[in-house]
């Protein structure tokens, strides 16, 4: 099947409904039964059948099916947030006693999950530099039982070899878990690496509106019924059929929008590489990146996120140089048809403030659909303020 015919027919059931060319919305929460022995079928087969929205609704089943065959995975299931489906996919593999390793860095809430959340009901994390692969070899504990991957992860874009890392993780009888946001669907499918689960931020490109929260977790047939049955329906962090339906909308495009952003992020990050405030790209397609070479064989596609350091003496002339942008809205979140700007000093709000994870100087962007040449001349009378 062609990503055209994911996107447009997969899931679709036309005839069904009048053969309405876009899906009618399924805004209600429950399916009614002709009799006690149908409605006895439908209960039995919860995870298959619409019989209760918070279970399978027909809206959010047509895009779980996309987003499955999206990531070559069996089948998926769609959150209330990407969030949600992280924690889902996580939780879903460990109980009391048990120890994950983490790449470090990973996205703010899936290290409060592993930091602050799980250690309560006794389940332990230790962190790795992502970059060698032996640090999750070395980190493995009898009690082990999951990787938890981000690749490439969030503000630095460090990669992890991901076929290396499932290499070890089969060889340990551990299992593999990636946030696969930052790479979308169409540029990177950790599934075909024999990764037993995929997540993403749905908010972000699968989106791509900035109008919709939501998330998306992918595996095997036998994986997601048992989170179906756990994490799903007893934590229930579940997507609106409406949402769902934003998140049809959305997919349908989703190949040009990132035809598109890959385009004018190489023209912006072009632009920016010798541009004298500029000190250093995070950029996974640049070639100053350390793992440039990787980038480029497990990605198909180029992105729009990165992170650019700036020669700025204070956070006062960060400050500065971001609240005169013009084009770029000062948002968290990417992925959406406009660019944005996230600055670190909301954070780091001294010079002095010291973290391996960002500093000061640092700002984290996305580009939207606009043209290069808008979006460089917005970075361009910005940088002026430095
Ligand atoms: C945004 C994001 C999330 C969380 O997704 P929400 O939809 O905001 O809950 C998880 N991982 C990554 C890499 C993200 O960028």
């Amino acid at each position: 099947m062609d990503i055209f015919q994911i996107i447009n027919e997969l899931g679709e059931h036309r005839e069904d409904y009048y053969n309405s060319v876009s899906p009618p919305i399924f805004q209600t929460a429950m399916f009614s039964s002709k009799t006690v022995e149908d409605m006895r079928k439908l209960i039995a087969n919860e995870s298959d059948e619409p019989f209760y929205t918070r279970g399978v609704n027909p809206t959010v089943k047509m895009l779980c099916e996309k987003l499955a065959s999206l990531e070559h995975a069996e089948e998926s299931l769609v959150f209330a947030s990407g969030s949600a489906a992280c924690s889902a996919g996580i939780m879903s593999q460990v109980k009391a006693g048990d120890h994950i390793v983490c790449v470090q860095k990973p996205y703010s809430w899936t290290k409060k999950l592993l930091t602050e959340y799980l250690p309560r009901f006794n389940v332990s994390t230790t962190f790795v530099d992502g970059t060698k692969e032996s640090n999750f070899l070395e980190a493995i504990q009898p009690n082990t039982r999951l990787f938890v991957l981000e690749s490439p992860n969030s503000w630095t874009f460090e990669l992890q070899n991901i076929p290396e890392i499932v290499k070890i993780a089969k060889k340990h009888h551990i299992k593999t878990f990636v946030d696969n946001s930052f790479a979308s669907p169409l540029c990177q499918n950790p599934i075909t690496w024999d990764v037993d689960l995929v997540a993403h931020s749905a908010t972000k490109y699968i989106s791509g509106h900035s109008d919709t929260v939501a998330g998306v977790l992918c595996g095997s047939r036998e994986e997601m019924k048992k989170v179906f049955a756990g994490e799903f329906m007893t934590l229930g962090a579940i997507i609106s059929p409406f949402n769902a339906w934003l998140l049809l909308r959305g997919l349908r495009t989703l190949p040009l929008r990132m035809e598109r952003i890959g385009i004018t992020t190489e023209k912006v990050i072009n632009y920016l590489e010798n541009h004298p405030k500029v000190d250093k790209i995070f950029y996974p397609f640049h070639h100053s990146h350390p793992q440039y070479t990787l980038a480029n064989e497990m990605m198909t596609g180029k992105t729009g996120q990165f992170t650019i350091k700036f020669h700025a003496k204070s956070v006062k002339d960060m400050e500065n140089m971001c609240n005169s942008f013009k084009r770029f809205l000062l948002a968290a979140s990417w992925g959406g048809y406009e660019s944005l700007a996230f600055p670190a000093c909301i954070f780091a709000t001294s010079e002095n403030y010291q973290s391996a994870d960002f500093t000061f100087d640092m700002v984290r962007f996305c580009t939207g659909l606009e043209d290069a040449e808008v979006i460089i001349a917005d970075l361009e009378q910005a940088m002026e303020k430095l």
